[in-house]
């Protein structure tokens, strides 16, 4: 086997840990997420408390929590208005993982969650429209008004 497939083969099966605040949740990562975004969305702005979330989807399969118990808040989008099960820390109150009516199969865990909170590129930017004003963007990272879709 080459460097090179060697190197792709560490990719695809790379593992990554992460976890909220107060250390009681932890997870780990298997292999390169679906898709990872920067969401300017209302709904991500009051899920997080910050002006964006950043949302880092997996196929279910690929997240694995160790530890800790999480509580869930269920809510509808105001967006999409579809159901959202927010997941957090019992006991601090991160807002860790997420799973989507609208994206059946895929697990979101909060971007700066991760142990390494720059592992994985952000794709672009989403909802740009209700981003605050003063906000600035990365050079050659795609912006959206909605979402990717539309
Ligand atoms: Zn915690
Ligand atoms: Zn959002």
């Amino acid at each position: 086997m080459s460097i090179k497939d060697e190197n792709d083969r560490h990719e695809k099966h790379r593992h990554e840990e992460g976890g909220c605040q107060c250390g009681a949740v932890r997870y780990r990562t298997t292999n390169q997420p679906a898709r990872a975004m920067a969401c300017h969305c209302i709904t991500c702005r009051l899920r997080t408390g910050s002006p964006y979330g950043v949302g880092v989807y997996f196929d279910e399969k690929d997240v694995e929590f160790l530890q800790g118990e999480m509580s869930v808040y269920k809510f509808n989008s105001d967006t999409s208005d579809r159901w959202i099960r927010n997941e957090f820390c019992l006991r601090c109150g991160t807002a860790v993982s997420w799973t989507l009516e609208m994206r059946p199969g895929l697990r979101a865990i909060a971007g700066g969650t991760f142990d390494n909170p720059d592992w994985y590129p952000i794709q672009a930017h989403i909802w740009t429209r209700s981003a605050r004003s003063d906000m600035c963007y990365p050079d050659g990272i795609p912006q959206h008004e909605k979402s990717l879709s539309g």
